[in-house]
């Protein structure tokens, strides 16, 4: 019998998700981002849970090659576009469209002669101050691009620092979009914009913020970049972690549990052991209180979370016993909340999943 620990993939969620997207973003073209192992779902069922994008946008060249040998005939993007000249030949090869974001790129494309029509995505710096270049600089990046043969269509592209926030104090969406209009004056092409939070907050910022492609990924799968709750946006978890108990200890008042010690009984409690620990994937540094479901009933996590097990009160649990069934995130209980209370935020915790957790794939709702 394998370790009850497991990962269900729900496409059904997946499915939705990308159509809540569409729905925030009726205008828009959807790249369906899959970096990180699709957040942490695995590449392939990326594909297959976001079949109905309008493109996918990942990291990685290789990975890019493999969705086209998966059979994904829409386009694809490199979100940090090509890492070296021998990436270029397989972005004609493979039809995959290609971020630049620095001068050493649209050299790398200048001195390469292409063999056939690429399509690339000019990355403008409006603040983030990650990729891009800036929007002084941004016309003259455009104009030796267009000077390129063999280069197509060059899509205007920036990213926000504060998405969930409408109303940074230091970066708004609003500023950045400011800057954006300001660099891309004047310049032909489709605009890319939003990820997850331009496009939760599309319907707030209407024709101040207009996108001819869209790149969420967090929501997606199901959790926000805000304080708002995927419910709130009428998202659904696409992960469900669950394990078991696998063992149960009665303390008395003064015992204590785990490494470190630093849980003490205050009264007599009975404690569940959970197959779950940071190897898996777990933040280690989630602390007591940090919401576990156990037969569907919230209670918390206790003590330190080990390599391969955590324990969790049972106490408010009445019939619990070995083999109870217990959710870490997911399918009623948002990740978001897991992650919250970890100190991190649900991206992590999704891509954070360890390769020896089995993963299985599901409906949202029906039990593994
Ligand atoms: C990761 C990424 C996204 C998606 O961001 P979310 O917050 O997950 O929606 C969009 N655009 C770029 C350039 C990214 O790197």
């Amino acid at each position: 019998m394998p370790r009850p620990l497991s990962a269900t993939i729900h496409l059904d969620s997946m499915r939705h998700n990308l159509a809540r997207a569409r729905s925030c973003a009726p205008t828009a073209k959807i790249w369906g981002v899959v970096k990180a192992n699709a957040y942490g779902h695995g590449l392939e069922r990326g594909a297959r849970g976001f079949a109905d994008a309008d493109g996918l946008a990942l990291i990685e060249t290789e990975n890019a090659v493999r969705l086209r040998e998966l059979g994904w005939t829409r386009p694809l993007l490199l979100l940090e576009g090509i890492f070296d000249v021998a990436d270029i030949a397989l972005l004609h090869e493979y039809g995959i469209n290609s971020a630049v974001h620095c001068i050493e790129q649209v050299k790398m494309l200048e001195y390469t002669k292409l063999a056939g029509p690429v399509d690339v995505h000019l990355k403008m710096n409006t603040g983030m101050n990650r990729l891009g270049f800036v929007p002084s600089e941004y016309a003259a990046a455009h104009a030796r691009l267009r000077a390129i043969p063999g280069i197509r269509h060059i899509t205007l592209m920036t990213h926000f620092a504060n998405a969930d926030e409408l109303e940074h104090p230091r970066l708004g969406i609003r500023e950045q979009v400011r800057r954006f209009q300001l660099g891309a004056q004047g310049l032909a092409g489709e605009r890319s914009l939003s990820n997850s939070g331009g496009v939760l907050r599309q319907a707030e910022l209407a024709e101040q913020l207009s996108n001819d492609w869209v790149r969420p990924g967090i929501m997606l799968y199901g959790a926000t970049p805000g304080d708002k709750t995927a419910e709130q946006y009428k998202l659904r978890p696409t992960m469900t972690l669950a394990s078991a108990i696998i063992g149960i200890q009665q303390l008395a008042a003064g015992d204590t549990v785990g490494y470190g010690s630093r849980f003490e009984a205050s009264g007599p409690m009975t404690v569940g052991v959970v197959a779950c620990g940071y190897a898996d994937g777990y933040p280690r540094h989630a602390p007591h209180g940090t919401p576990v479901l156990v037969d569907g009933v919230r209670t918390a996590l206790i003590g330190r979370v080990s390599m391969d097990m955590m324990t969790v009160d049972l106490t408010p649990i009445a019939n619990a016993r070995v083999g109870s069934k217990v959710v870490l995130w997911g399918d009623g209980l948002p990740i978001d909340e897991v992650a919250h209370a970890a100190g991190t935020i649900g991206y992590e915790l999704m891509c954070a999943l360890a390769p020896r957790v089995q993963v299985l794939e599901g409906a949202l709702g029906q039990p593994a």
